[in-house]
Order: structure tokens, then sequence, then C-alpha cells
């Protein structure tokens, strides 16, 4: 590796020239050094526009202040395991990054340390033979449907078309949720490397189907996914509409008959041809307070049985017709960038009271902490039908299936544009408001739609399965001390 190279990695020692014994290299500095003699500067950056691009690029302008030590842009699994390997041999700390799109602050990239970025594994193929679809982790859903579409099949990844595919570790909705099931329980086999750069392959039927399980809701705890091979959803061509629905905005005086219509239909509905998930906004600094619904049903109309109390509720515009699964795929972009933001999570069983309490809860928030520093903030409402665990096509997932319809709630801080300030007496706020609006007894909580201070795991059916499984993936804890993510194992 060059001098001038070795210099520029971030901590790195200083060079003299007739120096015997030199100080020895931070751990991240001596493995960036090392992947670079093994893996080439091609793949190993620690400076210029592709190192610049991958680190500003995260969604959250928080996670894009981070300046890791170098970045890794593997081609193959077994490059993964060369930078593993050196990582955990060295002790240095680690990220992973797939789309970008966490919310939370430090999970997709570091400081001191390597980031992994999957932008150069982007394949994506059908086998029409097994129905099975070939992913690689740096694709985002779009363009992975797009490849897919022509085949008349689909992944059902997320409902923002610049989502990447950590999604499937976080469990994964979509607006067909309630009929194809969480997006990661349509997953057939993972190929994992493991902190020690171990690659293996998890399936729900092999000597690792209780790695598969823990990853199908894990995050990025378990192990470095390098390939998906995924059940395909015979969704059809993108001129076959086989659904009906888009969007309804509301003004935000409409905000509490929504509620009310919400908690009616989480707690009536259980047809899995029905999909809904609405935005309550709660405040927004650019006065448009409106509420935006999703409504879809697989017909050729939305039946008043079903939706008929959110239709009768007075709203300032509509945009439903026929849609492909494809349009329903592309309908929400998510790919706004430049903003901090924070998510918060819980899940709520419950009477329209109840609903009501937490909103109102939310409101207090905002209306006390919200000026100046954020510029919206949302509740965002998604409906977790029965259905949606039996439909799984391999198994049970990490969360465990609680048996009861409910809501999955997510609360939406952003603050404003380039500002990369995060008040402490925000954030403290923030935590407190999650605090007295906690998941109803025996509820899952989202992880991907929650606060990295929640612990998630404590909300999932099996913990001692969960712990038990990291301890035999992962016996020195290295992945729990060297990289940000959930916390509890
Ligand atoms: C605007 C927006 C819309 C969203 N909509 C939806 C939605 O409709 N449905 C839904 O389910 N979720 C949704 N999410 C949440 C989203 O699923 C998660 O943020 C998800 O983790 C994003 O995956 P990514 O690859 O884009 O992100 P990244 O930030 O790159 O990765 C997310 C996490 O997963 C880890 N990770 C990624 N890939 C791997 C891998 N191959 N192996 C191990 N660890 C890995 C990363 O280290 C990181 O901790 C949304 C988020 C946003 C911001």
């Amino acid at each position: 590796m060059p001098l001038s190279t070795l210099s520029s990695l971030a901590g790195a020692l200083i060079l003299t020239p007739v120096a015997l014994s030199q100080p020895a290299l931070a751990p991240a500095a001596s493995v960036c050094s090392s992947l670079w003699d093994t893996l080439g500067s091609t793949l190993v950056k620690s400076s210029g526009p592709q190192y610049n691009a991958t680190a500003a690029g995260t969604w959250n302008l928080f996670n894009s202040l981070d300046h890791p030590t170098c970045i890794v842009y593997p081609q193959t699994a077994s490059d993964v395991q060369v930078a593993m390997k050196s990582i955990y041999e060295q002790g240095a700390r680690y990220a992973v990054q797939a789309g970008g799109h966490s919310a939370m602050i430090g999970w997709n990239s570091v400081t001191d340390g390597i980031l992994i970025s999957f932008e150069n594994m982007t394949r994506v193929s059908y086998d029409a033979d097994t129905n099975w679809i070939s992913l690689q982790p740096g694709l985002r859903f779009s363009d992975a449907e797009i490849v897919l579409e022509p085949h008349g099949v689909a992944i059902i990844g997320g409902r923002a078309t610049d989502v990447g595919v950590g999604l499937l570790l976080g469990g994964g909705l979509n607006f067909a949720a309630p009929l194809y099931g969480w997006s990661a329980d349509r997953i057939a086999e993972m190929d994992v490397v493991l902190v020690g750069g171990e690659l293996i392959t998890a399936s729900a039927t092999n000597e690792h189907s209780d790695l598969f399980r823990a990853l199908k809701g894990g995050a990025n705890r378990f192990g470095i996914v390098t390939e998906f091979r995924i059940y395909a959803a015979k969704t059809g061509r993108k001129d076959e509409k086989r659904w009906y629905g888009g969007s309804i905005t509301y003004p935000g005086s409409a905000n509490q008959a929504l509620l009310n219509a919400t908690v009616n239909y989480i707690n009536n509905v259980v047809d899995p041809n029905a999909g809904a998930v609405i935005a309550l906004n709660t405040f927004n600094i650019s006065a448009s307070d409106a509420t935006i619904l999703y409504v879809f049903y697989l017909g050729n109309n939305l039946p008043q049985h079903i939706f008929g109390e959110f239709l009768s509720i007075s709203s300032t515009s509509q945009s439903l017709s026929p849609l492909s699964y494809f349009d329903m795929a592309f309908l929400v972009p998510g790919n706004a960038r430049g903003n901090g933001q924070q998510f918060g999570g819980s899940s709520w069983l419950g009477d329209q009271g109840m609903f009501l309490n937490g909103y109102n809860r939310f409101l207090d928030f905002t209306a006390a902490f919200a000026h100046p520093h954020l510029v919206a903030s949302s509740l965002i409402i998604s409906p977790i039908l029965v259905s949606q665990w039996e439909a799984s096509l391999s198994g049970p997932n990490a969360m465990g299936n609680p048996g009861v319809p409910y809501a999955s709630i997510n609360f939406d801080l952003t603050y404003a544009p380039g500002d990369a300030f995060r008040p402490e007496d925000v954030d403290e706020g923030f935590k407190s408001m999650l605090a007295e609006t906690p998941p109803s007894h025996g509820l899952p909580l989202f992880i991907s739609e929650s606060n990295a201070s929640q612990d998630v795991f404590e909300t999932y059916a099996d913990l001692p399965f969960l712990k038990a499984t990291y301890a035999k993936y992962d016996p020195t804890r290295f992945n729990m001390e060297h990289t940000d993510g959930p916390i509890g194992l």
C-alpha cells in the first residue's frame, strides 16, 4: 500500500522515515491497510468521489456525518469474507450499508471503522423452474422490480421505491403484506458471512435453521447476508391491473375521525386482499397539514364494507385507479435526502380511546419540541392483519406471531434540511414520549421503524431463543461490541 494512502487513513500513525519501530496502527487503519493489499484499491477506498458519495449518501443526514476509515466495496461473498476476517482478527469497528435507508443513527455508517458497502453487488435474476429470485444485497427494490416485471413476478419488498434490501432483515412491510406476508417470510435461503469470515447457507430446513429464523427480523446482528434467494410472488405484468386503490388526502382537521376509522379497520378487517397505511401529519412547517391514506384492494374497486368509513370522511383529493403490483411498488418514491431523521416505534391493540391517548401524547411532544428544530412529524399506522403471519412460506421469523391483529406505529421526526444538530432536549423528550406510548402486551415492535434506543428484541416472542442463537454464531459477542445495531442481545 502506498505511504500516501496509508497516511491519509484516519487515525493512522505519523510516519518517520528512519523510525526503527513504528507505533501500532489503530485497528481500523490496520484493517484498511491489509485490505488494500488483499482486495486492491478498486475495492477499498479511503477518499475520492466514490468514497464521498457513499459516506454522504445515507437517507438520514445524521449518518452522513460519519467518516469511515475506509469503505470496502465487495464484488463477491468471498470479498466480504476477507474483509470480515480481517476486521474480526484485528478487533476493528465496522458497519454494513445496503440501500442506506436506515433511520437508526449509526447503523449504516461508522467513524474510525470499516464500512462495507454493497454498491457493487446489485444482481437480481429469476429462475422460472424453481420460481426463486436470487438477489444481491446492494439493490434498491425499485431496481429489482424493473428487472422482474417482464417475468410477471415480484419480490414483495417495501412501500417506497428507494428502500434497499436491508429491509428483508427487518421483517419488511408492503402494501400487499396481508396477502403475501412479511417480506422476510418469503426468503427461501440466505448466504451469510459470520463475524469471523465463515460463509454458510441458512434455510428453514437445514442445520442453520435457527440462524435463518433469527435473521428474519434480527437486523444486522446475526451476520452479513451476501445473497437472498426468495420465493417469487406471481403478481403479474404491469399491464395487469389486478388491484384497485391509491392515495386519499385529508385535511389535518380529519385526523381524529381517521384515527377512529383506522381502529375500526384494524379490529374488524380480516380480508387479506385489503391493504392500508395512513400517515397522520401532526406537524408540518410548510403548513400543509395534509394526512395521507393509502388503500388497496385485490379486485376492481374498494369494497364499502372494508373502506366505507374512510371514504365517508371528507377528503381534499383522491388518486384512486386500477393498479398493477408494479404500479403499487412505484407509488411512493422515498428518495428525499438531506434531513436529519428519527424514528420511534410502538405496536397498539385497543379501542379508540387508547389510540387517541397515544396520538395526543405525540401531539404534546410535537407542540413542546418541534420549534425550531423540526420541519415535520407524523404518526404512521400500518395495520398488521393475522393473515400476514399465516402467509409465511418459510416458517416462523424472529418476531413471533402474536395471533391478533394490531397497529404497527411509526413516530416519524424530520429535522430542518442540512441541520445536523440534534438537541438533547428533543432527544430526551422523544424518548419520554416513546416510554409513555409503549407496545401493547405481547406485541412485537417493528425494528425498521423503531428508535435505536428501544429494546426491540425484548418485545419479540422468544428472546431466550434469540440470545442462544446469537451466542452460538457469535460466541465472542464481536458484532454487539464492534457495530451499532439493535440493543438487548
Ligand atoms: C422513507 C422510508 C420508507 C420506508 N418504507 C418501508 C416500508 O415500506 N417497509 C419496510 O419494511 N420498511 C420501510 N422502511 C424501513 C426500511 O426497511 C429499513 O430502514 C431498512 O433497514 C432499509 O434497508 P436499506 O438496505 O435501505 O438500508 P441500510 O441503511 O443500508 O441498512 C439497514 C440496516 O441493515 C443492515 N444491513 C443491510 N444489508 C445488510 C446485509 N446484507 N447483511 C447484514 N446487515 C445488513 C445495515 O447494517 C443497517 O443496520 C422505510 C424507511 C424509510 C426511511
